[in-house]
């Protein structure tokens, strides 16, 4: 018997080489996933590094559903990652693509592998704030609705690119 479909979100982010077309592309390739749709895509948006070196970055976020369960899912990400050709020279480093877990349904995970809903998700504007556009009235589990958070992060830069 399959799994029933969980709503998942999904935070890109990009700092390196054409930024914004890796995030494109990396979005139409979480609808190729298997047993994962794309549901919904935010707009690009432009952030300045957080705790990181290199150039702006370029973040959205896509909701997904999908069978996967939620090390499956991870494990699938990071294969897209490798796929873009990304190092990890060192922690924060510049990065062609980044991609996080945010939300999966209402669960709460925290292994050595995996922690969820991703644990900086409140605390920065480039998860926040496209995860609020996909979705204004959505919750954290265990913290509650995630507007509440938008001003303690209206410091830090963030610009919508396009629509
Ligand atoms: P990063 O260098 O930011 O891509 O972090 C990757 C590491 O974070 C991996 O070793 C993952 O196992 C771990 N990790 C923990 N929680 C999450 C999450 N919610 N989404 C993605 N990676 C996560």
């Amino acid at each position: 018997m399959k799994a029933s479909a969980v709503i998942a979100y999904i935070g890109l982010g990009a700092n390196l080489g054409d930024a914004a077309g890796n995030v494109t592309r990396a979005l139409a390739r979480l609808g190729k996933l298997p047993q994962t749709e794309l549901r919904a895509q935010s707009s690009l948006f432009c952030t300045a590094p957080v705790d990181a070196d290199g150039d702006d970055y370029v973040n959205a976020v896509a909701q997904i559903t999908t069978q996967l369960a939620p090390l499956e899912l991870l494990r699938e990400l990071q294969t897209v990652e490798n796929d873009f050709g990304r190092e990890r020279p060192y922690v924060n480093a510049p990065r062609t693509l980044d991609l996080d877990i945010l939300l999966y349904g209402d669960r709460i995970i925290a292994s050595d592998e995996l922690v969820v809903p991703h644990p900086r998700l409140a605390e920065r504007a480039f998860a926040l704030i496209p995860l609020l556009q996909l979705d204004p009235l959505i919750a954290i589990p265990g913290k509650g609705p995630a507007h509440v958070f938008v001003p303690a992060v209206a410091g830090q830069g963030i610009r919508q690119i396009g629509k």
